[in-house]
């Protein structure tokens, strides 16, 4: 991701923040069959009675995350208008019939490869909630990926490519986000209107125009909210500013830890987030021990053992998921 002297400070994506309904198989997914390093065990800072885990690189780097709060038994969701509805990670061009033979093997349907845009060839799944996920296959993406040895390396998952925003007024999400958020239109095919801020990998932002389709319901198995990146503090309240005036309500600054967010809804009603680049996930825990305990704020500290207590253990067995 760069910076573009024309903007206001937007990067490209963040993170992902999606609903689930059982921890254990969450982290099995996600750690286990896709090989994502569960960089972070924390709470949801605002109901801490429910996990926040987040999956990533190694480091945890912006634009590899994507986050769950995996509420025990939560009712599903819809998919729908108004909603992301798509999470596309990157991997190496040729990984396609790798991934496809592992997702069979821990039974796990996808469809068949397709190709959108030219020469974009990927495959949909839905994790065990049904949320929705590509595997898209590209010679573009530099970045390292992560597993924890049980995926060859050069089939790891780099991090995010793209989210998918379903809409029955494209134009309206279209406009906030070439006049607000600092995104370009760089491709449309079929009703897909493509967003990127450069163009790079990991700053995509697809705009579906479905006039009549019908609006998506929060749940497990749905996307909470997407956050784009921003690279400071200062470059937060210009893009927060920005967006003051143009009337969009947008709340302060709020302390999340690994970055400060600001929250809002794009016209379509996703709720977008922009989040700071910096402190990141190592700010309390050594990089080479992300994940491995359980960590909170500062102003949660004090009822730790409350809080553990209503948390059900969660283990992380990569042995159950070698190829
Ligand atoms: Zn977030």
């Amino acid at each position: 991701m760069t910076n573009n002297e024309n903007n206001t400070g937007i990067l490209g994506l963040h993170h992902v923040t999606a609903l689930a309904s059982d921890v254990q198989k969450n982290v099995d997914f996600y750690a286990g069959i896709l090989g994502l390093r569960m960089v972070k065990k924390t709470v949801n800072f605002d109901a801490p009675d429910v996990y926040h885990l987040y999956y990533g690189d190694r480091e945890g780097a912006p634009g590899t995350l994507m986050t769950f709060f995996p509420y025990p038994g939560m009712v599903k969701g819809r998919k729908g208008a108004g909603q992301l509805t798509v999470t596309s990670f990157s991997i190496p061009e040729g990984s396609i019939g790798y991934w496809m033979k592992r997702l069979d093997k821990f039974g796990i349907d996808f469809t068949k490869p397709q190709t959108r845009f030219d020469n974009e060839e990927f495959i949909y799944f839905e994790d065990n909630d049904g949320l929705g996920i590509e595997l898209v296959a590209n010679d573009s993406d530099f970045r390292d990926g992560y597993n924890y040895g049980h995926i060859p390396s050069a089939h790891t998952i780099k991090g995010l490519y793209s989210v998918a925003l379903n809409q029955q007024r494209h134009e309206r999400t279209a406009g906030f986000l070439t006049d607000i958020m600092d995104h370009k239109l760089i491709a449309e095919e079929n009703g897909r209107f493509r967003f990127s801020v450069d163009g790079e990998v990991g700053e995509i932002v697809d705009v579906l125009a479905l006039p009549s389709g019908t609006i998506g319901k929060g749940g497990s198995g749905t996307f909470h909210h997407v956050a784009f990146a921003t690279i400071n503090d200062d470059t937060q309240l210009e893009v927060r500013e920005k967006l003051v005036s143009h009337g969009v309500h947008v709340t302060p600054v709020v302390d999340r830890m690994y970055f400060r967010s600001v929250y809002f809804r794009e016209p379509g009603g996703v709720l977008f987030e922009v989040a700071t680049n910096p402190p990141g996930m190592s700010i309390d825990e050594s990089p080479n021990h992300l994940g491995a305990e359980l960590k909170l704020p500062p102003w949660h500290e004090k009822n730790r053992s409350d809080i553990e207590g209503n948390l059900e253990t969660v283990t992380l067995d990569m042995e159950k998921f070698r190829d």
